[in-house]
């Protein structure tokens, strides 16, 4: 993993067979980046991905492998109890060019991560909502 930063943005590099969430919480506190957004573009082989089942409040996770291209990556960087909080969304496509996505778990990176980080002067910290089973945005 490899990064520069160009005042409030930073461009990331993750390479091959790298954990592409650690790589963005390292980034994230190695900067002291407690608020702002991610997109990103690459290809994993191995992903997991979420989907929150309402009625229980629990993720349902599957997993995907071979290759895939992540063809959309967004998200945002919050704190939860101070600590730095990635929430990322992505779509994945297959071999057959049909999209997949959902919640981002985990990706190993098979090719090339492409990155883009955009810092909010600022932190907004998480609360846990009990009625949606989430830690939802604290904005009071
Ligand atoms: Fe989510």
């Amino acid at each position: 993993m490899i990064y520069k930063q160009f005042h409030n943005k930073v461009i990331v590099r993750i390479d091959k067979g790298e954990e592409l969430i650690d790589c963005l919480k390292t980034i994230c506190k190695t900067l002291d980046i407690k608020l702002g957004s991610i997109i990103g573009i690459g290809a994993t082989d191995k992903i997991t991905v979420g989907l929150m089942n309402t009625k229980t409040k629990k993720y349902q996770s599957k997993e995907f492998t071979g290759d895939h291209e992540i063809t959309s990556l967004v998200g945002n960087i919050t704190t939860l109890n101070g600590e730095v909080y990635l929430h990322l969304h992505v779509t994945i496509c297959n071999v057959e060019h049909k999209a997949l996505g959902g919640h981002l778990t985990s990706a190993v990176i098979s090719a090339t991560f492409e990155g883009i980080i955009d810092i909010i002067d600022g932190q907004i910290n998480r609360d846990y909502n009990d009625e949606v089973g989430l830690n939802l945005l604290s904005l009071k």
